[in-house]
């Protein structure tokens, strides 16, 4: 079974071949928010959100987040 986010691993972004930089990304589940590391492409900012996380339907990650 592998369905951690392996930081050893290179993602890379389907669109743009970027490899993908972990980041902290703002997500709202049910009626908190919290701040996870998730995997981002650098170039066209599309977040890589793992299979376990995009399973919980309440979740939105906000997408443009913070530019610093
Ligand atoms: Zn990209």
């Amino acid at each position: 079974m592998n369905d951690q986010i392996d930081k050893t691993t290179e993602w890379v972004c389907d669109k743009c071949r970027q490899a993908l930089v972990p980041q902290k990304v703002k997500v709202r589940y049910l009626d908190g928010n919290f701040e996870v590391d998730l995997l981002k492409c650098p170039t066209c900012h599309m977040v890589f959100i793992s299979d376990e996380l995009a399973m919980g339907k309440m979740l939105e990650v906000e997408k443009g987040l913070e530019d610093k």
